[in-house]
């Protein structure tokens, strides 16, 4: 029997390794895939129900109502912005429009587990490009690594998985050096639990009008608390953003996305206390593991990285066999991340980890 033969590219794409979910008889602590611990705002379940009774009726394919509301929050026009389902698929857009197949696509490494995927699937090809030893972009070496064909840039802060933040005086240094004609995708995913005064904010530099290849990518993921329904958005000059906008799939923002989305919006207390719980809670996990003997990188997001090499699949089995197991995220041979939880799913880690790196037993 033959197929049909998908494309090249497509066929040797590595799969996406989400974060485990745990089997269905226990009920694990899920500190593997970056998700707020606090419930989404009040108002957000309401939204969900009242907009699930219309669910026989497509959405509102031009999301009226919430470019209406994204744009009076960042103070921009609608057509400066470009919702999707998900940053994911906003990344995934920008690289369709702008990432022409053979081109080259820049960025860090070890960073986000879909810039190599969403790369390919455009039929360009990854360029990753080591992070340094504290796990902070290389951004000279990254902006040396640009040739001819690089189409696009990605640079993601503070970066999954490692947590450092690139600073707004390197961003600048870097974008000198950047061609007006290569896009520079900045992914906030984690903007909202950034503390560092001196971290690159995406708002300041769209607002600065230095650099028209710049866009930023922002999601309902993560502080906002509604990873399950899909939402994020891109923000950049109409210019830029317009050819993002062709590429969204029609009626890919559900009705039900929406209106969770604009409760979301309505709610801003609510994510600024969840954001500065888990900002304590980041300080006290990064200060408990460092006390214990553990290598922490500096976190300016929801979540730490180990960068333990070897070890790292001692470090899961460590956390796996607690009651209730703790799952974590390893990448394998290079570290873990783990999510800040609740302040008791914090103290679970904290205390299993109470060791040390030497407690894993083997060359620490
Ligand atoms: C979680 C995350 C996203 C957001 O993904 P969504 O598709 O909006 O859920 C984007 N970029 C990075 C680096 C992330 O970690």
């Amino acid at each position: 029997m033959t197929f049909p033969q998908p494309r090249p590219e497509i066929a040797a794409l590595p799969p996406y390794v989400p974060g485990a979910r745990g089997d269905a008889s226990v009920v694990p602590v899920k500190l593997s895939s970056n998700e707020r611990p606090h419930p989404p705002a009040p108002g957000v379940a309401d939204a969900i129900a009242f907009a699930g009774e219309s669910v026989n009726r497509y959405p509102d394919m031009a999301v009226s109502r919430l470019y209406e509301a994204l744009a009076a929050k960042h103070g921009v026009d609608q057509a400066q912005l470009a919702i999707t389902g998900g940053s994911v698929a906003a990344i995934g857009h920008a690289l369709q429009a702008y990432a022409a197949p053979g081109s080259e696509v820049v960025f860090a490494w070890r960073s986000f587990e879909a810039y190599p995927i969403l790369t390919m699937q455009a039929g360009a090809t990854p360029v990753r490009v080591p992070l340094l030893l504290d796990a902070r972009h290389d951004l000279d070496a990254m902006a040396a690594a640009i040739t001819d064909r690089t189409s696009v840039l990605m640079v993601c802060s503070p970066n999954n998985p490692t947590g450092p933040a690139a600073t707004a005086e390197e961003f600048e240094a870097f974008m000198a050096k950047v061609p007006d004609s290569v896009l520079v995708l900045l992914d906030e995913a984690y903007l909202e639990y950034v503390a560092d005064p001196a971290a690159v904010k995406g708002a300041e530099v769209l607002a600065s009008g230095d650099h028209p290849n710049v866009v930023v990518l922002r999601t309902f993921s993560k502080a906002y608390g509604l990873a399950g329904l899909r939402v994020g958005y891109a923000i950049g000059p109409a210019e830029v953003i317009a050819p993002i906008r062709a590429c969204v799939t029609p009626f890919s923002v559900s009705s039900v996305a929406e209106s969770a989305a604009l409760a979301a919006l309505a709610d801003e207390q609510s994510t600024a206390d969840a954001v500065a719980d888990t900002v304590a809670e980041r300080t006290r996990v990064m200060a408990g593991l460092r006390a214990a003997g553990w290598d922490v990188p500096d976190s300016q997001g929801n979540f730490v990285w180990l960068g333990l090499g070897d070890r790292t699949a001692a470090l899961v089995e460590r956390l796996g066999t607690l009651d209730p197991p703790v799952l974590i995220r390893p990448f394998t041979g290079e570290g873990a991340r783990i999510s800040i939880g609740a302040r008791d799913e914090n103290d679970a880690v904290l205390a299993a980890l109470a060791d040390g790196p030497r407690a894993l037993g083997d060359d620490a």
